[in-house]
Parts: structure tokens; C-alpha cells; sequence
């Protein structure tokens, strides 16, 4: 691949281009990590997006919110590109926006791009790659980029720290059934979403909406925040209510965030986040590539498992062992 050729086309919104793009920083062979390096920072970050986390679990109507929400989008004349962080996604089967007739309408729009979660067994490499997507998309230009997880494990957690608004989307509910949000993920999200107010579950999700709107009163602790966020809406991703309003929400945070300098602060922590992370990872893929350091770790490794070591003991050999001076 033609690194400067490649970011030109990407840059003038060839979707194909950015198609090949994300499949080059998914890779994981390291001259394509190198590639890929290269194509980030020609590209540079002079182009942002707003960045939508989207969370919920499977069957709440994440797919049919985005296909209503983005094509609203689309239809304003925004740029909209949606991607999944899905840990448990196999390309072949499985993948939560794999089949992408779930989002018909959008997948067909000449303003939308839409690319499944990376198939990786570890969801520290779909979230690192995942990020590097979005820097792609901001590139290419788009407006708003949605990042849909199923919210399985940390993976919520990871979008949260990709996103500059994050959003839980949930069903209609019997009132007891609300302690079963993690208290995490409603500390961190900026407004929860009750789909499915419609026809016979509309009553059941103004109620559900109610409830968390007083739970999240409760737990607002972001005293920094606009007042009245996190906030509860209702809305109906099948018939396409409630999502202008929410969009309104949406951006009335941002724009207060923007005039705060919370957006920026906040964007800033992110990337200290990732860079940790990218450190993180690259120096235990660097030490796990020289056979010798992988030979040791597999010793240790045993050692620990048969109670010879304590695992911290057996970590601090291995490091002494490759940093003698300073361990
Ligand atoms: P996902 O797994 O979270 O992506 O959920 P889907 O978007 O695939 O939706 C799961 C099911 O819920 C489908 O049968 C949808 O038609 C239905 N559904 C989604 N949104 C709504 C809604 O607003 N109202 C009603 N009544 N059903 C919905």
C-alpha cells in the first residue's frame, strides 16, 4: 500500500481507501504496524468527529437505533461512520454488525460507512485498533462517529475512553430489574436511552425512563457536568420517536463541554489513556517476540502455577533479568 496515495484518497472521503485503512491498522504483523504508524501520523488530527459511544446489551435495539438515528443524520447532510467493538466477534459468523442488513438503510447510504468489530481474541487489541479506526474516520471527514458495543466485560469501558458522549441504550423494564445496570457504566454514561416506547411497552418505558432518571439524580456526581445530565430520555428506534430530541440532548452536552474546555481536557486524558495502553502493549508484544524472554516467561509461568513462585515474586525475576541495572 501506497502510504501517501492511500491518505490523499482517504482524506477526499474515498470510502474505499478507508475500508483498506482500518484493515491495515487492524493487522497485527509488525510491518504493517509500521504501515499503519505512518498513515496515522500523515494524516494528522487537524479533522474531528463527535464521538458517540453506544452501549446496550443484545435484542435492546441497538442496530435499529443506529439505522434511525444515523440516516436522521445522514438525511441533515452529516457524514456518519459506525463501528463495533464486539470481543467475542469472529469475522465469520457472530459479528454484531457482521450482517449488516441490520442497518439496511444506512448501509446503503452514500454518507455512511459502516465496518464491523475487528475480529481479534483479545479486547485490548479490538479497542487500541478500534480507536485507530475512528482517527481514519476523522480523517476521511465524517461528522459523527458511532462506536456500538454489546457491553460484555471491559469493553464498555474501553468505548467510554473513545468517546466524547457515551450512551446506554436499554429496554423497558420491571422497576427491580434496574439494580441490574452496573453502577460503573451509569456513572459513566451521559444519558441513558429507554427504547421500545411504543405501542404496548410505550407506559412501561415512560416508568423505566422515570426510575433511572431519579437513579441517576442520585448518583450525579459529575458536578462539573451541564445541568441536568446524565440525563433518562425515552425513545422509539422502530418508529423513529424521540431521537431529534435526544440528538438536541446530545448536542446542547457537547457544546457546553466545548465552551468549558471539558472537551478538550477530557480528549486529552483519553489519549494519555491510550498511550499507556499502546505502551503497555507493545512492550510485552516486543519482549514475547525475542524467544529467550518468551522461554523464561513460559519457565516462571509454570513455576507460578505449580505454587514454586508467587506470581509477584516471579514477574520482578523476569523483569531483574531483563533490566539488571535498574530493577
Ligand atoms: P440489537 O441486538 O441491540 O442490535 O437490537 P436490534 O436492533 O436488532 O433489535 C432487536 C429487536 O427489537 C428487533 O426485533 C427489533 O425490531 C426490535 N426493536 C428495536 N427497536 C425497537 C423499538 O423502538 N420498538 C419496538 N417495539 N421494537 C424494537
Amino acid at each position: 500500500m501506497n502510504i501517501a496515495e492511500t491518505a490523499q484518497k482517504l482524506r477526499a472521503g474515498d470510502r474505499r481507501a478507508l475500508a483498506r485503512a482500518i484493515t491495515l491498522v487492524e493487522s497485527t504483523r509488525p510491518q504493517d504496524r509500521a504501515k499503519a504508524a505512518d498513515l496515522l501520523a500523515t494524516l494528522g488530527t487537524d479533522r474531528q468527529a463527535l464521538r458517540i459511544g453506544l452501549s446496550g446489551t443484545p435484542g435492546v435495539g441497538k442496530s435499529t437505533f443506529i439505522e434511525a438515528f444515523g440516516t436522521m443524520l445522514t438525511g441533515q447532510g452529516k457524514r456518519v461512520a459506525v463501528l463495533a467493538v464486539d470481543p467475542s466477534s469472529t469475522r465469520s459468523g457472530g459479528s454484531i454488525l457482521g450482517d449488516k442488513t441490520r442497518m439496511d438503510d444506512l448501509a446503503r447510504d452514500p454518507h455512511a460507512f459502516i465496518r464491523p468489530s475487528p475480529s481479534q481474541t483479545q479486547l485490548g487489541g479490538v479497542a487500541r485498533r478500534t480507536r485507530e479506526a475512528i482517527a481514519l474516520c476523522e480523517a476521511a471527514g465524517f461528522d459523527v462517529v458511532i462506536i456500538e458495543t454489546v457491553g460484555v466485560g471491559q469493553s464498555e469501558t474501553a468505548v467510554a475512553e473513545m468517546s466524547d458522549l457515551f450512551l446506554l441504550l436499554l429496554a423497558p423494564a420491571g422497576g427491580d430489574e434496574l439494580q441490574g445496570v452496573k453502577r460503573g457504566i451509569m456513572e459513566t454514561c451521559d444519558m441513558i436511552l429507554v427504547n421500545k416506547a411504543d405501542g404496548d411497552l410505550k407506559a412501561q418505558a415512560m416508568r423505566t425512563r422515570a426510575d433511572y432518571a431519579g437513579a441517576l439524580r442520585l448518583l450525579r456526581k459529575r458536578a462539573r457536568d451541564s445541568e441536568g445530565f446524565p440525563k433518562a430520555l425515552a425513545v422509539s428506534a422502530l418508529e423513529r420517536g424521540g431521537i431529534e430530541k435526544a440528538w438536541g440532548e446530545m448536542q446542547a452536552l457537547a457544546t457546553w463541554r466545548q465552551e468549558q474546555g471539558i472537551w478538550d481536557a477530557r480528549r486529552a486524558e483519553q489519549a494519555r489513556f491510550w498511550f499507556h495502553e499502546e505502551v503497555r502493549a507493545g512492550l510485552l508484544a516486543h519482549l514475547t517476540a525475542d524467544a529467550q524472554v518468551k522461554a523464561r516467561l513460559a519457565t516462571l509461568e509454570d513455576a507460578v502455577a505449580a505454587g514454586q513462585t508467587p506470581p509477584a515474586a516471579a514477574a520482578q525475576a523476569l523483569i531483574s533479568a531483563l533490566f539488571p541495572a535498574k530493577a
